[in-house]
């Protein structure tokens, strides 16, 4: 198997895996299904040739469900096939003991999902608790995570983690429920008390998917030049977008000291979040901020040794924890109508979580990989 790299040409990618030029050429004479200069990069290709029959088969895997096969019996013309692919979906508990970072935990003893799959199911849970949870840098060692989640299976034997259906964790020793629900036609995932995962503030200010070697053990990423220190280190790569950790505005941006280039956000309740060290910011002051938007870059500006981000919450101008600070900031509770229908389907889920282990535990109909 060999995929296609940035930038080449789709002959140059057959002919690297085996087909000789006029063969390739050939191949691609024939193509109606796909435009041979519009595969993409990373786009899998898996050629066979068969030794004593002489036929020989080229398979593209266009998309998740979209299969090209190339064909051809020794001496004949080549002949194409699209495919689509079925897939079912299935349910598996996969999990473990965090001993390194939460894709490893994530392994847990389960065959369920690939290690590239187990990074995304990470992420995916990553995403669902990050107004919460910072899964960079709270997560400690012999914290513990089940997930509950979609399998998708492909004829060809891909594998996808689909939707989270429900996760219980422990992050830094403290129990972490959510699930999914649907409200009024609307899916959203909660916690266990009922109360939406969503909130008025993110818990970190660089989506953990723009970060490098995320969900570690880092305590100190970066402990550079900058002593007594009373904010947030993120190491990250120089020009990683910085979020606004909440709606607010922007009450200063500009050069402050060691801090280097710096923007702070004025939100509800006495909070201000400051992000220093950037090598570039593209607010003004007074300029009001929506809950993520991007405000600047990751740099090194100011006392820094390395490019990382320095973050700060302030409580009525006093330096605060994130972690205490942002904790009960929590979501909106359900509706009350809602709560019954809640609470059954908690008890159902978790006692599902709690006594499988990385078995199956349910089996549902053929479905897209990517629906919702
Ligand atoms: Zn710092």
């Amino acid at each position: 198997m060999d995929t296609i790299r940035r930038g080449e040409p789709l002959s140059v990618a057959l002919e690297r895996a085996g087909l000789a030029p006029q063969e390739a050429a050939e191949a691609l004479s024939v193509a109606s299904a796909l435009d041979p200069r519009k595969v993409r990069a990373g786009t899998t290709i898996t050629t066979k040739v068969d030794p004593d029959s002489g036929a020989s088969e080229v398979v593209l895997q266009l998309a998740i469900d979209r299969v090209v096969r190339f064909t051809r019996a020794f001496g004949k013309p080549w002949v194409e096939q699209e495919q689509t692919l079925q897939w079912t979906t299935d349910t598996v508990v996969v999990g473990g003991v965090v001993t390194s970072t939460l894709t490893a935990a994530i392994a847990g003893g389960a065959e369920a999902f690939p290690e590239r799959q187990r990074t995304e199911l990470a992420y995916a849970l990553a995403d669902i608790l990050e107004y919460r949870i910072d899964l960079s840098r709270d997560l400690q060692k012999n914290d513990s995570v089940r997930v509950m989640v979609e399998r998708r299976t492909a004829e060809n034997g891909l594998v996808r983690p689909g939707n989270i259906i429900a996760a219980r964790m422990t992050v830094d020793g403290k129990p972490v429920e959510t699930m999914r629900f649907t409200q009024s036609g609307r899916v959203a995932y909660f916690d266990g008390e009922g109360k939406s995962m969503r909130a008025a503030f993110l818990r970190a200010p660089l989506a953990f998917r723009r970060i490098s070697s995320v969900f570690g053990m880092r305590r100190h990423p970066i402990l550079g030049t900058m002593r007594r220190h009373a904010g947030t280190d993120y190491a990250a790569a120089s020009g990683t977008p910085v979020r606004a950790l909440g709606n607010g505005r922007v009450i200063f941006a500009g050069w402050r000291g060691g801090y280097g280039k710096t923007v702070e956000i004025r939100h509800t309740n006495g909070f201000v979040t400051r992000y220093g060290h950037l090598r570039a910011y593209n607010v003004r002051s007074g300029q009001p901020v929506s809950i993520s938007q991007t405000i600047g870059q990751v740099g090194s500006t100011g006392l820094s040794t390395a490019p990382h981000l320095h973050f700060e919450v302030l409580v009525n101008g006093v330096h605060r924890d994130p972690r205490v600070a942002l904790r009960n900031q929590s979501g909106e509770p359900l509706a009350a109508s809602q709560r019954r229908a809640f609470e059954q389907l908690k008890t159902r889920l978790f006692a599902q979580l709690d006594q499988s282990s990385q078995r199956l535990v349910g089996r549902t109909a053929a479905a897209k990989p990517n629906g919702d």
